[in-house]
């Protein structure tokens, strides 16, 4: 018999949980968009939105998804015909890169392929090679979400910067802001792209693009960069409006508003990145237990390259496409499906799935919800190793 009653709880990489309070500050009708509090709001929330990014530069808001964000990205940075190059480390990786060649700018794509973080060095070689200096910026996931290998960005800075070569660097930190270490300025990123539905905690609708003065520069030359994309007004603007293109995302602003203050107020980045750390390496811990002697593993084989948000894995034989919909029929708990693995008609694409660990999460949240595999593949007869909560408890715990 299914036990669901009480609380469900939504593990996927986002929309990640948002807290109550989130959800409250939304809860009301909406204001003059002309004068008054949402203008004086939103002037002390800027302040605020750089340093969740640790940068003391320039932040765009949109109306948008992430997808609406990576355009905003590209808008600004690029002219039709130029160069790209893109470190591939997953499908959001690939993703990002159609979606530039779709507004007409040609991408390079470097691909590291699913389960590791991109070496550096190819990067700077590929950059070697462009003596004509073709490639205007150097585009990276920094968490791809699909197979949650963590880039070294810092790593890639300085190999970028090893060949003199002036392209930018710009960052996709959607899966990763607010959950893992992350600063803009410190890591001499020009360009980074976030989205309100997973470490920020809010519902979807929110995009960011935080840009380096030097990306502004550049961007007064980027013809791509139509009205409702251009940054220049949203981040360098005067007049309200301007901060949005029009009437002012109200909710989602006042919602932003709590998250910020609980991030960066009340636990603090440095804690909110340790507390994802931990509870990844509880995740980490309890597949290690579950792979003793089976084939169940995790996607990125190096600890070092994995994100602190979401964690991809695999029960071969269709063990995780099972163990995904018993949790959600008895437990209530829903898992993320395995993204760019395989396609989805492929039976392969049964053996993946990912465990989300972004944002409004505790101990009891992810403990909870390994838990409730161990007891989903003990119902199921999948073969699993020993010792996975303990391990993940004495993880979380350490
Ligand atoms: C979620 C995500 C996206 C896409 O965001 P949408 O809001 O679904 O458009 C892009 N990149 C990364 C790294 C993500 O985690």
């Amino acid at each position: 018999m299914p036990i669901t009653t009480g609380r469900s709880y939504l593990a996927i990489p986002g929309p990640s949980v948002s807290p109550e309070r989130v959800l409250n500050a939304m809860h009301r009708t909406a204001p003059n968009i002309y004068e008054g509090e949402i203008v004086d709001m939103v002037r002390e929330l800027i302040p605020d939105l750089l340093r969740v990014a640790e940068t003391r530069q320039n932040v765009a808001i949109y109306i948008a998804n992430g997808h609406g964000a990576w355009e905003a990205a590209n808008c600004n940075m690029f002219s039709r015909g130029d160069r790209a190059l893109l470190a591939a480390t997953g499908r959001f990786g690939h993703g990002w890169a159609e979606w530039l060649q779709r507004v007409g700018v040609a991408v390079d794509i470097i691909d590291f392929g699913k389960a590791s973080p991109a070496d550096p060095q190819r990067i700077a070689d590929a950059l070697r090679a462009d003596t004509g200096h073709d490639i205007k910026a150097v585009l990276v996931t920094h968490v791809d979400t699909a197979s949650s290998a963590r880039n070294d960005i810092p790593a890639i800075r300085a190999a970028i910067d090893s060949t003199g070569h002036p392209a930018l660097l710009a960052v996709d930190a959607i899966a990763s802001l607010g959950c893992d270490e992350l600063r803009m300025d410190d890591w001499g990123i020009d360009v980074l792209v976030g989205a309100s539905q997973k470490g920020l905690m809010l519902p979807p609708g929110l995009g960011f693009i935080w840009f380096s003065e030097k990306a502004l520069e550049v961007s007064q030359r980027a013809d791509l960069a139509t009205p409702y994309w251009d940054w220049k007004p949203r981040g360098t603007g005067t007049e309200f409006w301007q901060y949005f293109g029009g009437t002012a995302p109200t909710h989602h602003l006042w919602g932003l508003r709590e998250s910020l203050t609980m991030i960066l107020d009340e636990e603090g980045l440095p804690q909110v990145w340790e507390r994802h750390r931990r509870l990844a390496s509880a995740v980490w811990a309890a597949f290690d237990a579950w792979g003793q002697g089976t084939n169940i593993a995790l996607n990125v084989a190096d600890p070092a390259s994995r994100g602190w948000s979401v964690t991809s894995a695999t029960i071969p034989g269709g063990g995780a496409g099972a163990l995904r919909r018993w949790l959600e029929a008895e437990a209530g708990v829903t898992l993320g499906i395995g993204l760019g693995m395989a396609l989805p008609a492929e039976p392969a694409y049964q053996d993946f799935l990912r465990v989300g660990h972004m944002g409004h999460v505790n101990m009891h949240m992810t403990l909870g919800v390994l838990a409730t595999m161990e007891a989903g593949m003990q119902a199921l007869g999948i073969a699993h190793g020993p010792g996975a909560l303990e391990a993940a408890a004495g993880a979380v715990a350490g």
